[in-house]
């Protein structure tokens, strides 16, 4: 027997009702963003893996450990060897060469080229010379000579099929029905390519604002996306090796006011309104500054000073990081350093003016707008690019894996993977882990349709069953089409059956039997409250709307 196959580890399927719970959380973050004047953007699911390397950091664990990266292997590149050919032979054409002919979806261009004699040429371009390029060569050849014949031309028509040689003067065969077969001397492989899924979105987001100039509006660009990210972590509760982020940026150039502090404060009282109409309570905003990059640079070497003697103390990768990159020694969660990592100096003592200043009026904003917070001089994000402002969501109810959301500022990133000088700021929201605390806090319950139709048919009598069953399903389609919520039974259910079905899944039970059906008036019956009434059907509508809670 075969083995059965089951979702990767670390993948999972989302099934109703938990399902219903994650559209009600993408439909309140859409509409909060939508309040707050963003717009959605949806970035391919993978790119190329400079980008993360660059746009997250060579340094960090996402990139150095988590990513699922793959080579994109060589490819023919027709093109090249088009570009290649034409430029061999354009003196055999003049100046006209390269007029698309017998073009359509499904085949290959055939190409027509005119020679200075007149007479044409049609040729195809393939990676080597198949039965398939040859058919569609021969008949587009048959073609155009049917054509020149009925016009009475005394051109001459042949077909030629170009593929890539590796080595040079092979000579041109020509087969049965006069095709020439002409191997190409070159390499027209396009190098493979080093591709990444995603771990992120950040760094996609700023490739495509670089990519598609949206500096150059002058406008601030604030953008959002939902969807998918993977890591290659090690699995656990609220954990995934493909997880969804909710997340949003702002971006744009200086003189869009992308570097104020406004900006970041924006940002996270949006994040409190979200997380609030999302039915989260008792969250913690954990905020701090990590300044310009020169202060970081700075802080570094005095933690590096500082932990110099007292490393040693520390677990191992304390140990490496204080070497390496001191600033990750804050994220230690091992409990015995935790003593030694808060007596180390803060990054707030490294601030220049300026980061002070900035800092200082994001805290008044987020103060007059009633967003409450924590310091928290820990959180330092292991990269030069980020700058200033970063932050954390957090809630108790999540145990371990207990950030909800991450995020910061980054004014240095555009610049770090080639594109205009874009200030910006943005966080990622973990979906599963918002799911995991909405369900510790509400159990996802499926709603209860409006109505259940039981037809009550005859198993033995098939053709009775047949119109019954028919008749529950025109009556379940004007019902929906009124905008209830219906389910449809069988006729084949016995009554008791059909009873214990609804009751599940509806709020009532609508029975239609061949009595139902002569009379019009149906049988409804309330699970809560137990009565049964007799509904006309032109009434069946607007009675169960009427009593829908
Ligand atoms: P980060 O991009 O690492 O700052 O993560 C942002 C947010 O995404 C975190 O706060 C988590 O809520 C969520 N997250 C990150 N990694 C995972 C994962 N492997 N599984 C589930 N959620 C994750």
């Amino acid at each position: 027997m075969s083995s059965t196959l089951k979702a990767v580890r670390g993948t999972r399927d989302l099934l109703p009702p938990e399902t219903a719970l994650w559209n009600r959380i993408e439909a309140t973050a859409r509409a909060v963003f939508a309040r707050y004047n963003f717009g959605e953007i949806r970035t391919p699911i993978f790119e190329d893996t400079g980008l993360f390397a660059r746009g997250v950091g060579e340094e960090t664990d996402i990139v150095s450990k988590e990513m699922y990266t793959w080579e994109d292997g060589e490819r023919f590149d027709k093109d090249l060897l088009i570009s290649k050919w034409n430029l061999a032979n354009h003196e055999r054409f003049g100046a006209a060469i390269g007029e698309f002919v017998h073009k359509t979806a499904s085949t290959p261009d055939v190409m027509q080229y005119e020679g200075n004699d007149g007479n044409w040429e049609l040729v195809v371009f393939g990676a080597r010379p198949s039965a398939e390029l040859l058919n569609i060569l021969g008949s587009a050849v048959s073609a155009d000579r049917a054509l020149i014949s009925k016009s009475g031309s005394a051109k001459q028509v042949t077909g030629r099929l170009v593929v890539p040689s590796p080595t040079p003067g092979a000579l041109i065969e020509t087969t049965n029905d006069g095709i020439l077969i002409e191997p190409f001397f070159g390499n027209f492989n396009r190098s493979s390519q080093s591709l990444t899924l995603r771990p992120e979105n950040t760094a996609g987001v700023v490739r495509a604002y670089i990519e598609h100039k949206l500096g150059e509006t002058g406008q601030l660009q604030k953008l959002y996306y939902i969807g998918s990210q993977f890591r290659r972590e090690r699995p656990q509760k609220g954990r995934y090796r493909q997880f969804s982020q909710i997340g949003a940026e702002v971006i744009g150039p200086p003189s869009a006011g992308s570097e104020s502090p406004l900006r970041d404060a924006e940002v996270l009282e949006m994040l409190a309104t979200l997380l609030d109409e999302l039915g989260i309570t008792g969250w913690t905003l954990e905020i701090n500054s990590v300044g310009s990059s020169a202060d970081r640079a700075r802080y570094n070497e005095i933690l590096r000073a500082a932990l110099a003697p007292v490393a040693s103390q520390m677990c191992g990768d304390c140990q490496r990081r204080a070497v390496t990159n001191p600033l990750r020694v804050l994220d230690c969660k091992v409990p015995e350093d935790q003593p030694i990592i808060d007596a180390l100096p803060k990054i707030v003592d490294s601030l220049d003016e300026e980061s002070k200043k900035h800092f200082a009026a994001v805290l008044a904003a987020l103060d007059a707008a009633g967003v409450p917070y924590t310091r928290n001089h820990r959180l330092v994000r292991g990269l030069d690019y980020y700058t200033r402002t970063t932050f954390e969501f957090t809630h108790g109810g999540l145990g371990a894996q207990n950030a909800l959301l991450g995020g910061g500022r980054y004014d240095g990133l555009s610049e770090a993977i080639g594109g205009p000088k874009a200030p910006g700021i943005g966080f990622a929201m973990g979906e599963d882990r918002l799911v995991l605390t909405l369900l510790a806090i509400e159990s996802a319950q499926p709603e209860k349709m409006d109505a259940y139709i039981a037809p009550l048919g005859d198993a033995k009598d098939e053709a009775a069953l047949t119109r019954i069953n028919a008749a529950a399903l025109a009556l379940a389609r004007e019902l929906r089409r009124s905008g209830l919520s219906v389910e449809l039974g069988d006729g084949s259910f016995r009554l008791k059956k059909s009873f214990e079905t609804a009751d599940k899944v509806a709020r009532r039970i609508v029975i239609l039997g061949e009595d139902e059906l002569q009379s019009g008036i149906l049988t409804v019956k309330d699970f809560a409250s137990g009565t049964q009434t007799k509904v006309p059907r032109t009434e069946l509508a607007s009675f169960l709307s009427k009593t829908s809670c």
